[in-house]
């Protein structure tokens, strides 16, 4: 290693373009203010565009965080954002990157005719919703403060839906090669693993995700267990109204990226949804 500055720093990637994030980090209070109304994207180096061809770390989210920490420099904890945030982020990085256009050849479902399609990044980054931070549900002297999913949820979820799945696919195949006595039991065990899939992606982990804290006059729980329980013992008009706020939030980014394409030889339109987080695209 040399003292002498590098005379190549000069060329190294700068900042592509500024963006805001739709929460405005209201539930980042670790994000700089001034930082907020510019972010920076860095376009990827090529280590970055190998990690983002790794299937496992795409999974477990550690590609994209490792991402927004090589591309977004300013933002100190990636897996604290919001995953609205991470999606809205991850865009202007590919933007950064390969530039506006992403090229999608679409086959018509009415007349299997294919063609070359254009999408502008920028419009699905000018659609994405504002966040804005909700007022607590309060019961009795507790406040409980709700907040949109965040990256780290998110990936759980993903997590736990491909474990579910793998568990549903070894019970499926030791179904299969056994006949008689056991299969009662198999059939058990996959009703079992189904409902607990529902329960637990439906109920719980969307629930106690969107909490938070829950503010007391002894001070704040954020404990993950601690929530669980609390909400297995409160009466269902508590969880009821936890759940009407957190509807309120209203973030549906799903929709962002449906795109209509209509058919220049049949002239039929069909919608076409691009995956806007890079745990989902395996
Ligand atoms: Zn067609």
């Amino acid at each position: 290693m040399s003292d002498k500055p590098n005379p190549l720093a000069g060329y190294f990637r700068k900042p592509e373009l500024y963006v805001q994030i739709p929460t405005s980090g209201a539930f980042n209070p670790e994000i700089e203010k001034t930082v907020l109304d510019e972010i920076g994207i860095l376009p990827m180096t090529a280590i970055d565009e190998i990690s983002m061809t790794n299937p496992d770390a795409l999974l477990n989210g550690e590609a994209i965080v490792e991402l927004i920490k090589s591309c977004v420099p300013s933002i100190p904890e990636p897996r604290e954002l919001c995953n609205v945030d991470a999606e809205l982020l991850f865009l202007a990085i590919k933007l950064a990157t390969y530039g506006k256009d992403i090229s999608h050849l679409h086959t018509c479902s009415h007349c299997k005719a294919q063609a070359e399609y254009n999408i502008d990044i920028n419009q699905i980054l000018d659609k994405f919703p504002e966040v804005k931070k909700l007022e607590p549900v309060e019961w009795g002297d507790l406040k409980i403060h709700i907040q949109p999913p965040k990256l780290e949820s998110v990936t759980r979820l993903a997590l736990i839906d491909v474990e579910q799945a793998r568990i549903l696919n070894s019970i499926q195949k030791t179904a299969e090669s056994n006949t008689g006595e056991n299969n009662a039991e198999l059939e058990m065990a996959k009703q079992f693993a189904i409902s607990f899939r529902k329960v637990s992606k439906q109920n719980v982990d969307l629930l106690i995700n969107s909490i938070h804290k829950i503010e007391t006059p002894e001070g704040d729980v954020y404990e993950y267990e601690h929530i669980v329980e609390f909400i297995d013992n409160v009466p269902t008009s508590v969880v009821k109204d936890v759940k009407n706020k957190i509807d309120s939030l209203d973030i549906k980014t799903t929709d962002l990226s449906v795109f209509e394409f209509v058919c220049e030889e049949c002239n039929e339109a069909d919608k076409v949804n691009f995956e806007l987080n890079p745990v989902n695209f395996s």
